[in-house]
C-alpha cells in the first residue's frame, strides 16, 4: 500500500478507509519505502504481523509517477493531514520524498503535511538536509528515542554509529529554521528517569517533546 489510513492498529488502503469507516476525515499516510538505516528494537517492521491485503511491505518501491498517480484517486476533502511515514524511513529516498512533498504542496496547498523521520538524513547524506524541507512541511516529527548517544545506539541499532544521536539533535535544531512545528518524540515505556532526561535535553535545546503511548503489537 502506498496510501493508507490507520484504524485501531490496522492499516487500510486509503480509498477503502474512506468507503468503510464512519469518520469523514482521515490522516492520509504515504508509504514510499521499507528501507531504513536503523533497526530499532521496537520497530513495527519486525514486530507487527499484517495480513497480505493490509500489508505495508512494498513489493516494489513506488516511483514518483506512481505516487502522484495514487493521489489522483483521493478526494482531498476526506483528508485531514498528509503524513509521510511509511514502514521504513522516508528520507532513505530523499529525492523522491522531496518531489512527492512538492507535488502534494502543489495540488493540496491548504493541507497540513507532516514527515515522521528518524532525523538522521543529514548524517546519512553528509550534508544539511533540513533546508530541503523549507516550505514543504508544516510539521516534522523526529524520534528522539533516548537521552544520550549510548542509549540511542542500543535502541536504534543504527548503522551510523554513536554519532547518530548528536546528529539527530542538530538536524532537529536546523529544522526549526524552516519548519513551523518541530516535534521530538519518545514512547512512555522507557521509564520515568529516562523520560525526565529526555525532557531536560529538549529543554536545553528549546525543542518540543511529545511522549506518546507505546504501541503494543
Ligand atoms: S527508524 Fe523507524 S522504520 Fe527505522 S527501524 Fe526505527 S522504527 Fe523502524
Amino acid at each position: 500500500m502506498i496510501l493508507y489510513a490507520a484504524e485501531n492498529g490496522k492499516f487500510i488502503e486509503y480509498t477503502d478507509a474512506v468507503a468503510k469507516l464512519p469518520q469523514k476525515k482521515h490522516n492520509l499516510y504515504v508509504n514510499i519505502t521499507n528501507q531504513c538505516n536503523c533497526a530499532c528494537t521496537f520497530c513495527l517492521r519486525s514486530l507487527k504481523k499484517m495480513p497480505e491485503n493490509h500489508s505495508l511491505w512494498l513489493k516494489k518501491e513506488p516511483t514518483i509517477s506512481e505516487i502522484e498517480a495514487a493521489f489522483t484517486h483521493i478526494d482531498k476533502n476526506t483528508v485531514n493531514e498528509v503524513v509521510f511515514c511509511g514502514f521504513g524511513e522516508p528520507t532513505m529516498r530523499l529525492e523522491t520524498l522531496i518531489s512527492a512533498l512538492q507535488y502534494v504542496r502543489k495540488i493540496w496547498p491548504e493541507h497540513n503535511i507532516r514527515l515522521n523521520t528518524n532525523g538522521l538524513s543529514s548524517l546519512y547524506y553528509n550534508k544539511d538536509t533540513a533546508i530541503l524541507f523549507k516550505d514543504l512541511l508544516d510539521t516534522i516529527s523526529i524520534s528522539l528515542n533516548a537521552s544520550n548517544a549510548q542509549k540511542y545506539l542500543a535502541v536504534t541499532r543504527t548503522s551510523l554509529g554513536l554519532s547518530a544521536h548528536k546528529a539527530m539533535l542538530k538536524f532537529a535544531q536546523e529544522c526549526q529554521k524552516y519548519i513551523p512545528h518541530v516535534i521530538l518524540t519518545i514512547v512512555d515505556s522507557i521509564g520515568r528517569e529516562e523520560i525526565t532526561a529526555c525532557q531536560n535535553l529538549c529543554q536545553k535545546y528549546n525543542l518540543f517533546l511529545r511522549i506518546r503511548p507505546y504501541e503494543a503489537n
